[in-house]
């Protein structure tokens, strides 16, 4: 068994753990991230990224580093029903130079944090280690018993740090209760096809609503289209029964500008992942000497594009809180939950604000969200009260930045 000392031991390596790691060696910490992959590749993962995060790993020194590696600006959000834009919120009325969605692999965004970690001697990553135990003293949680390639490892730390995702093993561990909400009534359909990239102009992000199933497609670098096409909750079964066949010419028709690419690329039921639609939440996010972030504290719908961000502004509040905790020399519950305290507000508003835009863009049907989608469209279009709820949604309800004043180093 091998032994490793560290101040911070982050469990996952995606978004929120990278960042905050990122943070942490900046400001003269030890970190040790245990992450079960080997690659970055992390498919049908997160690629839109809104304003607020691009600030924040603007404030990191990582955005340009990972847009140089490949990425698609979207200057539009457009939802389209028939031959009619229902909604166009345009991001270059937003302040610049945030002023666009971002669509980026995960993996550039991944690859650049991780080699900015590389360079402090401070920083072990434990490849391909997963998380399996906890290792506890006196009730308080004082690191992990991880395995990978490379044998077993215990880490002793200050403060374990679960960012391992929506399925979280460290919540379970911990014995945290997690709260599923099946709070939308759809799942989605997931495909990528090979593409020429846009040259006309920047694309958008779009929605294009057909007799009840819309379909959310974009540019995804460096040449593709993503497409998810949503589905009554659990009615993939059902779909599935008539074929491809039948998914392919619903889907074409669906969205026109696509039909031809969806007619010569979709093949086969196999191209197809599908996704379970759920928000949830942790019922605490912290326990001694332990702390959740990210999709692992809360989980929210993929298709507000609103994943990243938060597990970004995570990861800067989380930051401050625990290079006190670590000067302080204590990793209470009590102290930890300030982090919590000032978070789960904000969680709570987002997730309102999602099922809004769920019931208002993905409804089913003839209901009130119909006669209502065209006139909150054009007060989102052509209002102030717009340019509001567009702000709210690219930086959330509260502005995050990172505490760079304690950053110790470049
Ligand atoms: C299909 C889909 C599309 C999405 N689209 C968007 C989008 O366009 N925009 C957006 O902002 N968000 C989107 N999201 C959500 C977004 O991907 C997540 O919110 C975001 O990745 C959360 O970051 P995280 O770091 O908390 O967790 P994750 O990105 O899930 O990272 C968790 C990491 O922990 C690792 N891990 C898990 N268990 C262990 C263990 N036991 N030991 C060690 N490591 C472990 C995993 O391998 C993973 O690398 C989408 C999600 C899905 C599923």
């Amino acid at each position: 068994m091998n032994e490793i000392k560290t101040d911070f031991c982050i469990v996952g390596g995606g978004p929120a753990g990278l960042a905050l790691a990122l943070m942490l060696l900046r400001s003269g910490a030890r970190v040790l991230v245990a992450e079960r992959s080997l690659s970055l590749e992390r498919e049908y993962r997160g690629e839109i990224l809104q304003p607020g995060g691009l600030l924040l790993l603007d404030q990191l020194g990582v955005l340009e580093g990972a847009q140089n590696r490949g990425c698609f600006r979207h200057s539009k959000f457009r939802l389209v029903e028939g031959d009619r834009t229902q909604l166009d919120i345009d991001y270059r009325k937003l302040p610049e130079p945030y002023n666009y969605l971002l669509s980026i692999p995960q993996r550039h965004l991944l690859s650049e944090l991780l080699d900015r970690c590389r360079a402090y001697e401070g920083f072990t990553l434990l490849a391909g280690g997963k998380a399996s135990a906890l290792r506890e003293e006196g009730g308080a949680v004082r690191g992990i018993l991880a395995k990978g390639p490379e044998g077993e490892f215990t880490v002793h730390s200050h403060c374990v740090i679960g960012a391992d995702g929506r399925y979280s093993k460290i919540r379970r561990l911990a014995d945290i209760e997690h709260e599923r909400n099946d709070v939308f009534d759809f799942d989605v359909l997931w495909f990528k096809l090979p593409a020429p990239p846009p040259t006309d102009r920047d694309p958008d992000v779009q929605i294009f609503r057909y007799e009840g199933s819309p379909v959310i497609v974009y540019h995804s670098w460096p040449g593709s289209v993503q497409i998810g096409w949503t589905l009554p909750h659990k009615g993939y079964r059902e779909v599935a029964k008539h074929g491809i066949e039948h998914v392919r010419e619903e889907i074409a028709r669906a969205v026109p500008p696509y039909a031809g690419l969806i007619r010569s690329g979709l093949t086969s039921l196999h191209d197809l992942t599908l996704l379970d639609v759920f928000a949830g939440a942790a019922k605490s996010w912290v326990r001694d000497g332990l702390v959740l972030a990210g999709d692992s504290a809360h989980t929210h719908s993929p298709l507000g594009a609103q994943g990243i961000n938060l597990a970004l502004q995570d990861a800067a509040l989380l930051h401050p809180v625990l290079m006190e905790s670590l000067r302080e020399n204590t990793a209470d519950a009590g102290f930890l939950r300030r982090y919590e305290d000032a978070r789960r507000g904000d969680i709570d508003t987002v997730m309102r604000m999602q099922v809004m835009q769920a019931k208002g863009m993905f409804a089913r049907g003839s209901g009130p969200a119909a006669v209502l989608r065209p006139l909150i469209g054009k007060l989102i279009t052509k209002t102030p009260i717009g340019m509001k709820i567009t702000r709210r949604i690219a930086y959330g309800p509260t502005p995050v930045r990172v505490r760079t004043d304690l950053f110790t180093t470049d």
